[in-house]
C-alpha cells in the first residue's frame, strides 16, 4: 500500500473508487502530502465530502473524524461543526466543480462571507462526469460533451474574462488558490497554505476526466491525451486584477491572500456573545 495512504487512510478505502489513471487519485494523494507536511494526525482534522467522482473517491476514507454533505450543502454542516469543534482542530472539504461553483456556490459564498474556519479543495473534473460526461461551469467554451453534441454554446465561468474564484473572493474568502493536478509541489504547497489559514480557503484542483470529457472533447480517452492537453493550456496567473478578456486556459497560481485581514466567523460570535453578556451584566 501506498505509504501515506497506509498512514492516513483506511486501509479498505485505497486506493479508491476513481477509474485507472484519473488525476483524481493524483489529487488524494497530494492532500495528504500537505497535511502530512503539516505534521497533522488523523485527529487534528475532520474531514468531509460531498457528492460525485470527488465526493465518492475521498468518502470515509480519513482515519480520523469524517461527514458527508449532500449534494452543494457541505458547507453549512462544516459551519455547524466549526462552531461546534475546538479551534485547533481543521476541517477539510473535498468536492467537486458541481458542488463548489453550481448547486453549492450560495453556500460556499455565505461561507467565505461568514469567513468561516474553512479548507474546501475544490476537484475539477470540468463538467459532470459521474452521471457520463455532461458540461458544467469549468467545463472549457465549445466543448463537445453528453449533453453539448455541437459545443458548448453558453458563458462558463473559466472563459471570457470570467473567473469564479473573483466571486468566491469578493465574497469574503481568506486565501483562494488554483492548479492543475499536474503541478503537485504548487498543489501541496496552496493546500498547506490554506489549512494553516485562519479563515475561509479554498484550493481548485484542474484534473479532468478522461474517460468522459477526454473521450468526448478531445476525441480521446487516454490518460496521456488529458494530460497533455491540461499542460499545454495551463497559463499562470498574472499578479493584479483580472484581466478585461482573460487568456483561454488554466490560470494557476495563488489567486487572493488576505489571510488575517478579516475576523474568522466564529471569533466574531463569540466575541458578539460576550459584548451582549456584557452588555446584560452577565459574566457567563
Ligand atoms: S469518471 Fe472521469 S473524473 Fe470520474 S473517476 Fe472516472 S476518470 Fe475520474
Ligand atoms: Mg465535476
Amino acid at each position: 500500500m501506498d505509504p501515506l495512504a497506509g498512514k492516513y487512510l483506511r486501509p479498505e478505502k485505497w486506493p479508491g473508487t476513481a477509474c485507472p489513471g484519473c488525476g483524481l487519485r493524483l489529487l488524494h494523494r497530494e492532500v495528504l502530502t500537505a497535511i502530512d507536511a503539516l505534521g497533522l494526525g488523523p485527529s487534528d482534522l475532520v474531514w468531509g465530502t460531498a457528492i460525485g467522482c470527488t465526493g465518492r473517491q475521498t468518502y470515509a476514507t480519513w482515519r480520523g473524524d469524517t461527514f458527508a454533505g449532500t449534494h452543494g450543502r457541505v458547507y453549512a454542516l462544516a459551519t455547524g461543526l466549526r462552531l461546534a469543534l475546538p479551534r485547533e482542530k481543521r476541517i477539510l472539504l473535498t468536492v467537486g466543480d458541481g458542488d463548489a461553483f453550481t448547486i453549492g456556490l450560495p453556500h460556499l459564498l455565505a461561507a467565505a462571507r461568514r469567513n468561516v474556519d474553512l479548507t474546501v479543495v475544490v476537484g475539477d473534473n470540468l463538467g459532470y462526469q459521474s452521471t457520463g460526461g455532461q458540461y458544467g461551469v469549468t467545463t472549457p467554451a465549445g466543448s463537445r460533451t453528453d449533453s453539448s453534441p455541437y459545443g458548448t454554446w453558453e458563458p462558463g465561468w473559466s472563459d471570457g474574462g470570467l473567473d469564479v474564484l473573483g466571486i468566491v473572493r469578493e465574497a469574503g474568502a481568506s486565501f483562494l488558490a488554483r492548479h492543475t493536478v499536474l503541478q503537485r509541489d504548487a498543489v501541496v504547497e496552496s493546500v498547506k497554505a490554506a489549512l494553516g489559514t485562519r479563515g475561509f480557503s479554498l484550493v481548485q484542483v484542474v484534473y479532468g476526466c478522461h474517460v468522459h470529457y477526454g473521450a468526448q472533447a478531445l476525441g480521446d480517452g487516454t490518460v496521456g491525451a488529458i494530460q497533455g492537453w491540461i499542460r499545454a493550456r495551463t497559463v499562470p496567473l498574472e499578479p493584479g486584477p483580472a484581466p478585461e478578456v482573460a487568456p483561454a486556459g488554466f490560470r494557476t497560481g495563488v489567486f487572493h491572500d488576505a489571510r488575517g485581514a478579516r475576523p474568522e466567523f466564529t471569533e466574531r460570535l463569540r466575541d458578539h456573545v460576550a459584548a451582549v453578556r456584557a452588555r446584560a451584566g452577565r459574566t457567563s
